[in-house]
């Protein structure tokens, strides 16, 4: 590595181009893109590789949220900005609702449900029964069902594009291939140190220093080390979330169509997706790993194990689907912020320390739903310091 290159003033360092940190930069960006200059930092080539672009691409309404928490609220409030948004940025999406199915045992839980989404108002919700979800979803075997009205689907990796391409030609700049790997008060503000990853390997990284007067932390599973190097004590425990897909009968299911959850914090249950390209993503399970690294062995020694897993757990939702139209798909790291055996699902963290440095941790699903709404929160939290 070469010494540094000593440089740059921002008034705000974003960390982080997920679909957080894209949303937060397009939001200061679009307030005050001519007067701020903002700089997003990402480790990666591009943006959005991570969570961001690795998941059901559901729009959710909010309805599993434990009334009260950041997640139910952000969600709400996201999922209400998110059409909002995808039509300004012309984003295709399909508001097709939410079935979330159940049998005679599961009333209790889809009775809780139905609570959580009057306490959260989700708006427009309707209990259906075996005849009426025949009429709308064919194949799904369920007694009863509760149709959530604001659920949709959309392309989370077009969205997260173009917010990178507004907020650049906004007058964001954006530092890809570049890790932070320490960060220091100074005066006015933070130093943040940064390795800049050369892809030749001929060529030797380099480092580089910029100061920024307000830090967002926004860096996914790695938003621990982050408030690490800020004295900040939180732990991340990465979870594997894996999809398979169902290509060639693409009338199994509709919309999305979910199981009864059992709000124990295992998740919200593997469930059937119809994407906007047709297909069906089957997912996600939920593995606990001690890496967080996507591409690493120890991830990789896990995935794509579980065909059965995958199977059985459809078959209990929808009939006429044979273990061989189940092809392995994708799988995504969650951020959580409570471990394996865990039954409490905590909520968002979005925290101050110190003073202009904005820590997000464990913004875990429905993070990408609720993503417009914590930037609003996030901006809204430094406006009166911009
Ligand atoms: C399997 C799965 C399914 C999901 N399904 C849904 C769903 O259907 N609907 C929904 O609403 N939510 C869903 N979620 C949740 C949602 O995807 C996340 O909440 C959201 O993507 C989090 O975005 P983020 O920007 O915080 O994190 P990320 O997308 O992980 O982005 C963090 C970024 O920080 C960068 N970074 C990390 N460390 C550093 C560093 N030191 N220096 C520089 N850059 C760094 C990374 O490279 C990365 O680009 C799902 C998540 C998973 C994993």
């Amino acid at each position: 590595m070469t010494g540094y290159d000593d440089g740059h003033r921002y008034d705000v360092a974003v960390i982080g181009s997920g679909i957080v940190g894209l949303f937060i930069s397009y939001t200061l960006a679009k307030m005050e893109g001519n007067r701020l200059k903002i700089l997003c930092i990402d480790k990666e080539c591009s943006v959005a590789l991570h969570a961001s672009s690795r998941n059901s691409g559901v729009i959710h309404s909010g309805i599993h949220a434990k009334p009260g928490t950041l997640k139910a609220r952000l969600c709400v409030n996201g999922n209400r900005m998110m059409y909002t948004i995808l039509d300004r940025l012309s984003i295709p999406y399909r508001r097709c609702g939410m079935l979330i199915v159940c049998t005679d045992d599961s009333m209790g839980a889809l009775e809780e449900l139905q609570r959580r989404g009057y306490a959260n108002g989700v708006g427009a919700m309707r209990l259906l029964h075996s005849d009426e979800i025949r009429r709308i979803e064919r194949y799904v075997k369920a007694d009863t069902g509760l149709l959530v009205e604001s659920a949709g689907v959309t392309d989370p990796k077009a969205l997260a594009y173009r917010l990178y391409e507004y907020s650049r030609a906004s007058g964001v700049e954006f530092m890809l291939k570049s890790t932070v790997v320490d960060i220091g008060e100074v005066v006015d503000g933070y130093r943040i140190e940064i390795v800049e990853r050369d892809t030749d390997p001929m060529e030797h990284d380099v480092k580089r220093r910029v100061t920024a007067g307000i830090v967002i932390n926004s860096a996914g599973i790695h938003a621990d080390d982050i408030a690490k190097m800020l004295g900040l004590k939180y732990t991340i425990y990465p979870c594997i979330g894996e999809y398979y897909i169902i290509r060639n009968k693409p009338y199994i299911v509709n919309s999305l169509v979910y199981p009864t959850p059992t709000f124990d914090y295992r998740g919200i249950g593997v469930h059937l997706t119809k994407r906007l390209d047709g297909t069906i993503a089957v997912g996600p399970n939920a593995i606990y790993i001690d890496e967080k690294d996507e591409d690493g062995d120890k991830v990789k020694g896990k995935v794509n194990k579980s065909i059965d897993e995958f199977y059985n757990k459809a078959s209990e939702i929808v009939e006429g689907i044979n273990r061989e139209d189940l092809e392995y798909g994708y799988y995504g790291i969650r951020a959580r912020l409570a471990g394996y055996g865990s039954r409490d699902e905590p909520d968002f963290v979005i925290e101050e320390y110190p003073t202009k440095f904005i820590h997000l941790i464990g913004i875990e699903s429905p993070g990408f739903t609720a993503s417009p709404a914590i930037a609003e929160y996030v901006v809204n939290m430094i406006r009166d310091r911009l």
